[in-house]
């Protein structure tokens, strides 16, 4: 097999509807095995591009098969690398990679990024910018949250996309919080390892999507996420380029890249969110080890810089360089791109969507991914039950971003009938 011109990796949990990794790969000439999302029907007569092969496993209910069944597969007839976009496949991810020698950042990486715990003190022993925060183990162990300065946030220490994630303004919150935030968890993920407990970051929140390779760091694009508030977190916006002075954007690139070495991501793709504390100085949240967004990253990334982002990701898998990767500096802007996440705005059933055919037809707007749809039940915050749609659009600059955004505000609408249940 010709495999430096045609390696073939296994992408574990991507969504089908969600384009960009799939496509990044034809171009690159990248073949995927595809591990399908359990939620997800991928049939073999409809594969998404690149993907030449189906490999159902289940990564959940069953580990040790799974990463069995992968070991089979490769001995079989090898494949170059593993890669995930899916945040909790992280860690599995990098377990086969390691057990089959496959290019990758290594189990104890990748639970360091995976675990808010870990993660916290990774970056804390690195002398990083790092709020006054304690894990707890159980929810009974609430007070040792007491000497926190309030308000403080409470997540699950495996959360992502937000799930569980609660603000607490005062002291006499804190157990309540807590205790809501366990169960939320035990019912939506089955199982919670533990949480975190921190101080609240008061600041507006910026993502930025960098790409790693042999533990040098190119921060590609530093995006606005706005400023949400609480006292649950839901995703909105995202914005690239953001507006900020150049010293705030460098102190952002040092931070970002100084995170990568506390936490051993050398290699790959990663994807940070951070506050700019009191306005001014870079805190993480959180740092995944993966495309963010499912590919969302990819879209921003790719229309601001013009680079292939996760083509790029694609090839650190298979164990191959990336292109054009110049470690540190600022990229070259091209462009302004921007995703506005259509807020539930409410509960019940829903009824109907309007604007969002319209906006199929609008020519700045280059993707509609739609993932709720009429007839669908939403639940009260902080139920999560999944975003409706993401409207990605690409503009001149980040100012006319701003400006679509605020014509999406009042032109996408959601329409709900009440469940019985709540009449
Ligand atoms: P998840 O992995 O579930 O997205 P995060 O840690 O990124 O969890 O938190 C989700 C959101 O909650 C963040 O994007 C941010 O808006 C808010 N948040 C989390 N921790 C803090 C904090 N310490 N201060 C302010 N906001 C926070």
């Amino acid at each position: 097999m010709t495999t430096s011109q045609s390696p073939t990796l296994v992408l574990v949990y991507q969504r089908s509807t969600l384009p960009w990794i799939f496509e990044s790969a034809q171009r690159a000439g990248i073949r995927l095995i595809l591990v399908p999302r359990p939620d997800e029907a991928v049939t073999e007569d409809q594969l998404p591009p690149a993907v030449v092969e189906l490999l159902p496993l289940d990564l959940e209910a069953d580990r040790a098969g799974a990463l069995a069944a992968l070991r089979r597969r490769y001995q079989a007839d090898p494949f170059q690398g593993i890669v995930t976009l899916y945040d909790p496949a992280v860690p599995f991810v990098a377990e086969a990679a390691e057990s089959l020698g496959l290019p990758g950042i290594g189990h104890r990486a990748a639970v360091g990024a995976q675990d808010k715990r870990v993660m916290r003190e990774r970056l804390a022993a690195a002398g990083l910018n790092v709020p006054g925060f304690v894990r707890l183990d159980a929810p009974q162990d609430w007070a040792a949250a007491e000497a926190l300065t309030f308000p403080v946030v409470v997540k699950p220490a495996h959360g992502f996309s937000s799930l569980g994630v609660m603000r607490a303004d005062r002291l006499t919150d804190l157990k309540a919080a807590v205790e809501e935030v366990w169960q939320l968890c035990l019912s939506k993920l089955g199982q919670v390892a533990g949480l975190v407990v921190e101080e609240y970051l008061d600041g507006p929140e910026f993502a930025v999507e960098s790409l790693a390779h042999r533990g040098e760091v190119q921060v590609l694009s530093i995006g606005d996420k706005g400023w949400p508030e609480g006292p649950y977190f839901e995703e909105s916006i995202y914005r690239a380029p953001a507006l900020l002075p150049e010293e705030v954007l460098r102190d952002i690139r040092r931070e970002v890249v100084a995170a990568h070495a506390a936490l051993e991501i050398t290699d790959g793709p990663t994807h940070t969110e951070l506050r700019l504390h009191g306005g001014r100085h870079p805190y993480l949240l959180e740092m995944g080890a993966r495309i963010g967004g499912s590919g969302v990253s990819h879209y921003i990334a790719s229309r601001v810089t013009g680079r292939d982002f996760a083509a790029d990701a694609l090839r650190i898998a298979a164990g191959l360089p990336p292109h054009a990767f110049q470690p540190g500096g600022p990229v070259g802007e091209i462009g302004a791109a921007a995703n506005y996440i259509v807020p539930c705005g409410g509960f019940g059933r829903i009824e109907a969507i309007h604007g969002l055919d319209e906006l199929r037809a609008d020519p700045r707007v280059e993707h509609v991914v739609q993932m709720l749809f009429p007839g669908d039940v939403v639940r009260p915050y902080p139920d999560f039950t999944g975003y409706p749609a993401f409207v990605l659009s690409r503009h001149a600059t980040t100012a006319e971003a701003e400006e679509f955004h605020r014509f999406l505000e009042t032109s996408v609408r959601i329409d709900y009938t009440a469940l019985e249940s709540d009449a």
